[in-house]
């Protein structure tokens, strides 16, 4: 079965909102094995809703419609869907008395207009809408022929997943074969993107049963194996058996299994070696820190990070010699060295990790570029330091030098 999803409201054709609530429907439709073929966004105007609407039944089985259903002028859903279908538009008594006992409860006066909320598509049902006063409404019916299924949902996010999810998951499934999705994550950080296809397309292709979807972004790279099928075992055994492979061929680059995030992959290591991190940063200005406290728990291995931009910080809070970042420039790896060190014996972190580069966009020079960044992880016996140039932005060099440095103690811990 195919679907199409309709977001209904001129506001998401600006710059300043966007469709969200699409994502989580498509997620659910997926789980049922419902592919979603098409997404729509769609202004409030009465003549492109109808021909929206018009244009999802001639391709697809199954249409949501968000949004459109509250009170105003502008909500238009309900009336463009029975236009599209001639169907006629019938006020329903029971819910003109919900509306009232509702604006009663809540001492807020009902104009006429609301009432419109209470208008029924011809043969279709109201979904319970508990967080609003708009209904859903189910609809059943024929186009040219074929059977199709409109849902219609409330824009807003609280009210539309929450009725989604009572109302409409348990009809589509009654409705729908039961399908099983078996699913996984697997993810990799510092490949190269082109090696990556290299290594994994001749193996993920030969599973045309197994959906894999490739997400990359600043040296991460994530894979998600979806299979649906009547059968739970057989899906569970394709995206097994595939996983399987994919690791294997994925070897230490891979850092999680089960989808995972690094900063959560470091800090279940810290916790196994029963180590501490302590941070040094200057061109990721606190991002290593924003992420790995990100994680609940985090305090349990982490014991902190200096964000140290000047020189003169660097030598206060790192204890990095001034005559060091005198001789070999503050982006260099022995300053990226003497950051890993000094904050490690200042703070009597196990593991000491120091960052220093270029972000750009100015500040590059013939022999240290902007993109290049030096980082150094140090414990009781070594102090290793890795150099590396990264392309992009201000803000891409800066989420690359703080995967790298992550990824970097994590290859320590393992
Ligand atoms: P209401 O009764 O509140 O008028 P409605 O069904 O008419 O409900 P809209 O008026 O279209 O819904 O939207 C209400 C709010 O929900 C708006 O702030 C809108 O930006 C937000 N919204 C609508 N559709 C979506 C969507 N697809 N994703 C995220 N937010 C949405
Ligand atoms: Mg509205």
């Amino acid at each position: 079965m195919k679907s199409e999803i309709i977001a209904v409201g001129s506001e998401m054709l600006t710059p300043f909102r966007q469709d969200t609530n699409s994502l989580y429907i498509t997620e659910k439709l997926n789980e049922l094995g419902v592919t979603v073929a098409f997404k729509t966004i769609v202004g409030d105007r009465r003549k492109d809703l109808v021909g929206v609407i018009k244009t999802a039944l001639s391709r697809t089985d199954i249409l949501i419609l968000m949004g459109g259903l509250g009170p105003t002028e502008d909500d238009l859903t309900r009336e463009c869907v029975a236009e599209a279908l001639s169907l006629r538009l019938k006020r329903d008594a029971q819910q003109v008395a919900a509306l009232h006992t509702r604006a009663a409860a809540w001492r807020i006066s009902m104009p006429e207009n609301n009432l419109k909320q209470a208008d029924l598509i011809e043969g279709a049902q109201f979904l319970n809408n508990p967080n609003g006063s708009a209904p859903g409404q189910w609809l059943e019916t024929t186009y040219s022929g074929f059977r199709k299924i409109l849902v219609l949902v409330p824009g807003p996010p609280h009210e539309c997943k929450p009725l989604f999810e009572t109302e409409c998951l348990p009809r589509l499934r009654e409705i729908l074969p039961a399908r099983y999705m078996a699913k996984r994550t697997l993810k990799a950080a510092m490949i190269p993107e082109s090696q990556a296809d290299k290594l994994l397309s001749p193996i993920y292709t030969t599973y045309t049963d197994v959906e894999t979807t490739i997400l990359a972004h600043a040296g991460d790279i994530q894979l998600t194996l979806i299979c649906t099928h009547r059968n739970k075992e057989l899906a569970e055994k394709r995206v097994e058996e595939l996983a399987t492979k994919l690791e294997e061929a994925l070897d230490d680059w891979m850092y999680s299994a089960e989808g995972e995030s690094l900063e959560q992959i470091v800090l279940y290591y810290l916790g196994l070696r029963q180590a501490t991190l302590a941070v040094a940063e200057s061109c990721t200005g606190g991002m290593i820190a924003q992420r790995i406290t990100s994680v609940p728990g985090s305090s349990r291995s982490f014991l902190g990070s200096v964000i140290v931009y000047s020189n003169e910080l660097k030598t206060q809070f790192a204890d990095v010699p001034a005559d060091l970042i005198e001789k070999h420039g503050a982006v260099s790896s022995e300053v990226a060295q003497a950051l890993a060190e000094g904050i490690r014996k200042k703070t009597g972190a196990t593991l000491g990790l120091g960052i220093t580069g270029v972000a750009g966009p100015g500040g590059g020079t013939e022999s240290k570029p902007v993109g290049r960044v030096y980082i150094a992880v140090s414990d009781a016996t070594t102090n290793e330091s890795f150099e590396r140039n990264f392309r992009g932005d201000r803000n891409r060099v800066r989420e690359w030098a703080s995967q790298q440095a992550l990824d970097l103690v994590r290859r320590k811990l393992m």
